[in-house]
């Protein structure tokens, strides 16, 4: 851990508050603009950290750059650090990663969050107060991801909603909307990540919040292993996980799951974040252990039509060290 780590454990916070916390964010996120537009000085200090690798990777420049102020450096000091990339070799660190897995990049993600990610996700993507400034940072932009389905969801009666989560991780989304009476599909590729996250829908119902009728499934399968028909269907923060050539038949394969709606986010690819994302790669860590892909809206887009869906509400999340472009797409 760095030198911001605070090592106070607390004790998680007792559902109920949980809860009412969620609903206090939800109601700030309903005000929120639909859509954020980034001025400049925010692509500065607005680092890499849509999903978990491209998170990782920018807590690696944070607690390395913080005695270089890279982080905050400001456009033109990005600008200049991204000139001396050329140098740096993050494919070669990559490709040793891949082979350690076989060279099958789906499974090096899966052992990441089976083994270092899960401890490092499952910390962020939790309560206590035993994370350091970044992780914190992280954690609040990744929440207000969340409070924004949560918000776009709000007026719909949930009761018996089938809801398919791809890549549920801990349950951050799939907990709060099983507690809303919705039947959930929660999977994930990494056991331990969709373990933790049956862990903490059982404590929450036995701490007291009330159990939908239906019990969400929890299973640890691949998103293209997933199957059936959902009413909704959900994938938050793991599209970077998928390179290029593959979020096509991503995509496809999610709004074939889906009868009516379809919630996804994705880091957004610009040329301030690209950079960013190559400053990120120059500072190895034990972190970073999975690759990172940024995906071009409109093509994202384009494959969302493809597959018979129309983009009908957008939100920008960037906090510091967090990214993320959440878009709401219905049957077209
Ligand atoms: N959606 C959750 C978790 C985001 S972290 C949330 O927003 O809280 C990214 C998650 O995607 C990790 O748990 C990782 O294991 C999962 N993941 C990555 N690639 C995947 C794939 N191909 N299929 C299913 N899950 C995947």
């Amino acid at each position: 851990m760095s030198a911001f780590s605070c090592s106070a454990a607390r004790a998680v916070v007792a559902p109920k508050a949980v809860a009412k916390r969620g609903d206090a964010r939800s109601a700030k996120a309903a005000r929120a603009p639909s859509s954020v537009a980034l001025a400049a000085p925010a692509f500065a200090t607005a680092s890499l950290a849509s999903t978990p690798a491209a998170h990782a990777a920018s807590e690696a420049i944070s607690q390395t750059a913080d005695g270089v102020g890279l982080a905050v450096g400001g456009v033109a000091a990005v600008a200049a650090v991204g000139g001396l990339l050329v140098a740096t070799d993050p494919e070669k660190r990559r490709d040793d990663m891949k082979a350690s897995s076989g060279g099958d990049e789906a499974a090096s993600v899966k052992d990441y969050f089976n083994s270092t990610g899960f401890d490092r996700w499952k910390k962020i993507y939790g309560e206590t107060d035993d994370v350091n400034k970044v992780q914190m940072d992280i954690r609040e932009g990744h929440q207000q991801t969340v409070d924004k389905v949560l918000a776009w969801t709000a007026g719909m009666n949930m009761e018996g909603v089938t809801v398919c989560d791809a890549g549920c991780g801990t349950g951050s989304l799939a907990i709060p909307l099983a507690l809303r009476g919705a039947t959930i599909a929660a999977s994930d590729i990494s056991s331990a990540m969709v373990g933790e996250a049956e862990v903490r829908f059982n404590e929450q119902v036995k701490a007291g919040a009330k159990a939908p009728s239906v019990a969400p499934k929890f299973e640890a399968i691949g998103l293209e292993e997933c199957s059936g028909e959902y009413d909704v269907v959900t994938c938050i923060d793991v599209m970077i996980h998928y390179p290029t050539d593959r979020v096509n038949g991503m995509i496809s394969h999610l709004a074939g799951l889906s009868t009516d709606k379809l919630i996804i986010s994705f880091a957004p690819k610009t040329l301030a974040y690209s950079i960013l994302k190559r400053v990120g790669e120059l500072f190895p860590g034990p972190s970073k252990a999975t690759r990172a892909y940024l995906h071009a809206e409109e093509d994202v887009e384009a494959a969302l039509n493809a597959a018979g869906f129309k983009v009908t509400r957008r939100e920008m999340t960037a906090t510091q060290f967090y990214f993320s472009r959440l878009l709401e797409c219905e049957r077209a």
